[in-house]
């Protein structure tokens, strides 16, 4: 079964059985991965790893991919030629145009597959907006589930190395390699205070942080640690765990008290 949905035509597309199935939107970024990997760095991950999840689905999973979106909410790295940045407002009003678009084709589900750590907050609140204002079933994937590695790393890197460092820098080198410079690869740790609290840069603590406040470079983290071989091996490992996700998704029903109030495309 081929789950790229735009590469059917509309009339295939209006006759898909969408009681069960949800459509997953992968969203990329353009932005800063310091000196030595491409701005579209996010936009590369998201797509590969939902290529892989869709090649390890069960033959007759109803999971339907967009094309990634490339750009997003990414002013956290302005400052940093080549960071091209959605604002909140645009980027939601993207989301609830396809959102309305695909509530409309008569789908039930959308999922955003996210991979890019400066939407997270943004595509919740318009899963729950787009919920509330279409009857769609809307799910968030976050970039946490893309970066969970099957092999050991070290508590620095786990907790300061969240931008360009080990593990982008190996998925990179397994996807893109010609893209990567590793000659150009460094190591930053940014020197956030130990205030006693949970102050963090992120969490239930967190300073609004701008890249270039803490990282002249834009790394955050370990580069030179990357190599192809644990990209492959994340890669691997998280296709897996998406395929299940997705699979279980696209047949998931909302609570027992939901009268399927959708505005269109009622199934
Ligand atoms: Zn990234």
């Amino acid at each position: 079964m081929n789950h790229y949905l735009s590469h059917h035509t509309w009339t295939e597309i209006a006759a898909l059985n969408k009681t069960n199935g949800v459509v997953v939107l992968p969203v990329g970024a353009v932005e800063q991965h310091g000196p030595h990997l491409p701005t579209l760095t996010d936009t590369l991950i998201v797509s590969h790893m939902l290529d892989a999840a869709l090649a390890a689905l069960p033959e007759d999973a109803a999971v339907w991919a967009l094309p990634t979106l490339p750009f997003s909410k990414s002013n956290e790295h302005t400052g940093f030629p080549g960071t091209i940045s959605l604002s909140n407002q645009t980027l939601n009003a993207v989301l609830h145009d396809i959102a309305r678009s695909v509530a409309d084709a008569g789908f039930r589900r959308l999922a955003f597959l996210n991979g890019h750590g400066g939407n997270v907050a943004l595509l919740e609140a318009a899963a729950r907006d787009i919920r509330a204002a279409t009857g769609l079933m809307c799910f968030c994937l976050q970039p946490a589930l893309l970066v969970d590695p099957p092999f050991p790393i070290s508590d620095q890197e786990r907790r300061l190395g969240f931008h360009a460092g080990e593990l982008e820098t190996s998925l990179i080198l397994a996807i893109a390699p010609d893209l990567v410079h590793m000659n150009s690869a460094v190591v930053h740790y940014a020197d956030f205070p130990d205030t006693g609290t949970p102050l963090f840069f992120f969490g239930s603590a967190a300073t609004a942080w701008l890249g270039r406040d803490w990282s002249v470079t834009g790394v955050f983290g370990d580069a030179t640690l990357g190599t192809a071989q644990k990209g492959e091996a994340l890669i691997a490992s998280t296709a897996q765990k998406l395929a299940t996700l997705l699979t279980v998704i696209s047949s998931f029903e909302g609570g027992s008290n939901d009268d399927g109030r959708q505005t269109t495309g009622k199934v």
